[in-house]
C-alpha cells in the first residue's frame, strides 16, 4: 500500500495515474507527485515514526513507495539519516544565535545528498519494471546511480559533460556503471538524454522518473525539522542547481504543517555561484522569469545554466520572504575552508557556495539573526579537492628526528613544556 493518488501538473493542474512521465501533455509544465495527507495522518503519528529507524525510509507514508509488505522490502538501503550540528564556533563568526549544518556531506552511499532522490527514483524504476536506469548528470547524481544501481541489480548508463571533477568519475566508474562524458556542457547533456528516454527502455532518473527522484529531496526537510525537535528554523540557506532540493524541502515543510506537526514560518533563502547563477539573479531582479546562463565556476554540481524548477525555486524564495545570493569562486574556496576549520565539516563546492552566500545574506540583514538558521550541506569535500589544493599551504618534509621537528615547531612559535599527567 502507499499513499500517493498520482502525478498532478504544476501549472494547470490536470492528473495522470502514477507512470513513468516527465511533463505535462497539456501545457508542458513539470509534474509533482501528490498524496491523501488526510489518510497519512489517520495511518502514522510522529511518536510512531520516531521509533523507527533514522533513514529516510521512516518518512516512507509520504513517498511514493510501498509502505508495506514484500515490495517495501527492497528499497531498504540506509540512506539518509544525516547529522544536523549545532555549530557554535560558526555562528559567532558571523555573528548569529543559533546556527546548524545539516551534513549530507556523509550521506550513505555516496556522500551527497543525491543518494535520496536516486533512492526514490529506482524503487519507481523496479515498480515499473525497468532493468535499466539512466541519468545526465553533474557528477553526485551519476556517483548514486552508479552505486544503487549495483547494489539494487539494474544496469546503469551516466551522461555527464566531460570536464567533471576526476573524483566523480571515478566513483561512478568503480561500481561498473557505463559512463559516456560528452563534450558540452550539462544543458546540453540533459537535452539529449530527454531524446533517449523516447528512444529506449529505460527509467532515466531525472527526465521519465523526475516526479518521484524529486520526492526524495523532502526527506532532507522532515529530517531537519524532526531533529529541531518538530519546530521550524526561521531561516535555511539551500544551494541550487536545477532548484528542486531548495522546493521540495519548503514542501516537507509544508506537509507537516498541515499535518499539524511542525509549526512557524521559514525564510527560504537560496545559494548559487556567481559565474551559474540563474536563478539568485532571477530573485534579484524580482521576477521569476530564468534567463539561461552559460555556466562557468569551480562549483560544477551546481553548474545547470537553464533550470528546470528555477522558475518554482524564484516564485517560493520570495514569496517565503528569503532572498538568494552568489558567490564567487575565490568565496567559494574561502568558506569550504572555514566551515571546515570551525566545524570539522569538508564539504565539496556547493557546501563553499552555501556557507558564502549565507554570510552576504546575514550581513544584508535579509536573515533573522536571533531564530534558528540552517545551511544544507550537500555534497563532501573528498570529491572536489582539485578546488582547494591550490590554496592550501604545503605541508612540511622532515627527516624523522627530534631536532629536526623542534626546529620546525619553534619557526611555528610552538615552544615545550611540561607534559600533562593523567593523575593531576
Ligand atoms: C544536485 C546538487 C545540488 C542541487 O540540486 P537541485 O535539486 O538540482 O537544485 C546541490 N548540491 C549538490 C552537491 C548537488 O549535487
Ligand atoms: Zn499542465
Amino acid at each position: 500500500m502507499s499513499f500517493e493518488l498520482g502525478l498532478r501538473c504544476r501549472d494547470c493542474g490536470k492528473t495522470f495515474p502514477t507512470q513513468p512521465l516527465s511533463g505535462c501533455d497539456e501545457c508542458f509544465a513539470p509534474l509533482e507527485v501528490y498524496y491523501d495527507l488526510e489518510a497519512i495522518q489517520r495511518a502514522v503519528t510522529r511518536e510512531q515514526l520516531a521509533s523507527r529507524p533514522f533513514h529516510m525510509w521512516r518518512y516512507r507514508e509520504f513517498l511514493p513507495v510501498p509502505t508495506q509488505g514484500e515490495a517495501a522490502s527492497h528499497q531498504r538501503l540506509p540512506v539518509g539519516g544525516t547529522p544536523l550540528l549545532k555549530a557554535d564556533r560558526l555562528a559567532k563568526v558571523l555573528g548569529v544565535r543559533e546556527l546548524y549544518i545539516k551534513n549530507d556531506a556523509v550521506n550513505f552511499p555516496t556522500l551527497s545528498f543525491k543518494d535520496r532522490v536516486v533512492a526514490i527514483a529506482l524503487s519507481k524504476a523496479r515498480e515499473f519494471g525497468y532493468d535499466t536506469v539512466a541519468c545526465s548528470s553533474t557528477g553526485n547524481l551519476a556517483n548514486a546511480v552508479a552505486a544503487q544501481a549495483a547494489a539494487l541489480g539494474f544496469r546503469a548508463f551516466l551522461f555527464t559533460p566531460a570536464d567533471l571533477e576526476p573524483a566523480k568519475i571515478a566513483n561512478s566508474l568503480v561500481y561498473g556503471a557505463h559512463l559516456v562524458k560528452f563534450s558540452g556542457n550539462y544543458d546540453q547533456v540533459n537535452r539529449l538524454s530527454t531524446e533517449i528516454a523516447q528512444k529506449y527502455p529505460w527509467g532515466i532518473v531525472n527526465v521519465n522518473l523526475r516526479p518521484y527522484y524529486a520526492e526524495g529531496s523532502k526527506t532532507v526537510g522532515f529530517e531537519i525539522a524532526e531533529q529541531l525537535n518538530w519546530s521550524l528554523p526561521g531561516t535555511i540557506v539551500c544551494p541550487m542547481a536545477g532548484g528542486s532540493l531548495i522546493g521540495k524541502i519548503a514542501r516537507a515543510f509544508d506537509e507537516l504543517r498541515t499535518l499539524g506537526w511542525a509549526a512557524g514560518e521559514t525564510r527560504i533563502c537560496g545559494a548559487q555561484a556567481t559565474g551559474c547563477s540563474p536563478i539568485s539573479t532571477a530573485v534579484k531582479n524580482g521576477t521569476s522569469d530564468i534567463e539561461p546562463q552559460r555556466p562557468n565556476t569551480i562549483a560544477r554540481s551546481l553548474a545547470i545554466g537553464n533550470p528546470a524548477d528555477g522558475f518554482y525555486a524564484s516564485k517560493l524564495i520570495r514569496e517565503s520572504g528569503g532572498y538568494a545570493e552568489d558567490v564567487s569562486d575565490p568565496e567559494i574556496v574561502e568558506a569550504m575552508q572555514l566551515l571546515a576549520s570551525t566545524e570539522g565539516v569538508f564539504a565539496e563546492t556547493a557546501g563553499g557556495v552555501t556557507l558564502a552566500s549565507a554570510r552576504k545574506l546575514i550581513d544584508q540583514g535579509r536573515v533573522d539573526r536571533e531564530r534558528p538558521i540552517v545551511l544544507v550541506i550537500t555534497g563532501n569535500g573528498l570529491k572536489t579537492l582539485d578546488a582547494i589544493v591550490g590554496a592550501q599551504t604545503e605541508a612540511p618534509v622532515l627527516a624523522p628526528r627530534m631536532r629536526e621537528l623542534e626546529a620546525w615547531l619553534d619557526s611555528q612559535g610552538v615552544a615545550a613544556g611540561e607534559p600533562v599527567s593523567a593523575s593531576a
